[in-house]
C-alpha cells in the first residue's frame, strides 16, 4: 500500500475524544519496547510519527494515526513494563477493555512479539484478551534481522505454539531495519478494511 497521508489525529485519554468518523481501525498491542513504534514508522514510512523507545508504560493514551483517509491504527500503550504502578495498570487495563470490548470501528489487532523470543507471560494474556473478544489477530515476529535465516522457521513455529494461534489467525516475519514483512502486512491489514 501507498501511504501519501499519515497523521496523528488525537491521543485520547478518555472515550469522548475517539474520532467519530467511523473510519476501520486496527489497533496495534505489544510489550514496551518491542519494537510497535519502529514497526508503524516503518509500515507507513515516516521516521518518527510513531515515538520510538518513548518512556515504557508512561503513556496512558490510545493514540489515532488516520492513514490515506481511509483508516486508522490505533496505538496502544505497550504492556508487561515491572516499573509501572498498581494505580497505573489498572487504568490501563480499564481503558483497554472499554475500547476492545466497545469499540465497533475496530476490526482487527496486530499483536506485536519479538521473533528472538519466546512470547512472554503478558503476550500470552494479551492474545487471549483479543480471542476472547472475539477480535481477529495479526501477529507480528519483528526484529527478525537478529534471527539467523537458518533459525527462523524453528522460531516462528515456537511462536505459534505457544500462543496457540488459531488457523485463521495471521503471523508475519518481520523487520523494521530491513522491512521484510511490509508488502505481506499489508495485504493483512487490507482484508480487514
Ligand atoms: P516500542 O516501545 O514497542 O514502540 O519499541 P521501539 O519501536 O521504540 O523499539 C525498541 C528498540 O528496538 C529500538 O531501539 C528500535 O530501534 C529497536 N527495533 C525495533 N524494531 C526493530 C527491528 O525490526 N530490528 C532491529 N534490529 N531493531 C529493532
Amino acid at each position: 500500500m501507498k501511504v501519501h497521508q499519515a497523521e496523528i489525529v488525537i491521543s485520547a485519554v478518555k472515550e469522548e475524544q475517539y474520532p467519530d468518523d467511523r473510519l476501520p481501525e486496527i489497533a496495534l498491542a505489544g510489550r514496551s519496547n518491542v519494537g510497535k513504534s519502529s514497526f508503524i514508522n516503518k509500515m507507513i514510512q515516516r521516521k518518527n510519527l510513531a515515538r520510538t523507545s518513548s518512556k515504557p508504560g508512561k503513556t496512558q493514551t490510545l493514540n489515532f494515526y488516520k492513514i490515506n483517509e481511509a483508516f486508522y491504527f490505533v496505538d496502544v500503550p505497550g504492556y508487561g513494563y515491572a516499573k509501572v504502578s498498581k494505580k497505573e495498570r489498572k487504568a490501563w487495563g480499564k481503558m483497554m477493555e472499554n475500547y476492545f470490548t466497545k469499540r465497533e470501528n475496530l476490526k482487527a489487532a496486530i499483536m506485536v512479539v519479538d521473533m528472538r523470543h519466546k512470547p512472554t507471560e503478558d503476550d500470552l494474556l494479551m492474545y487471549d484478551f483479543l480471542k476472547y473478544y472475539e477480535i481477529p489477530v495479526i501477529v507480528i515476529a519483528t526484529k527478525m534481522d537478529k534471527v539467523p535465516k537458518s533459525k527462523r522457521a524453528k522460531h516462528v513455529k515456537q511462536i505459534t505454539e505457544e500462543l496457540e494461534l488459531e488457523t485463521k489467525d495471521i503471523m508475519i516475519p518481520f523487520s523494521a531495519e530491513t522491512g521484510d514483512g511490509k508488502d505481506e502486512a499489508w495485504s493483512a491489514i487490507k482484508s480487514y478494511i
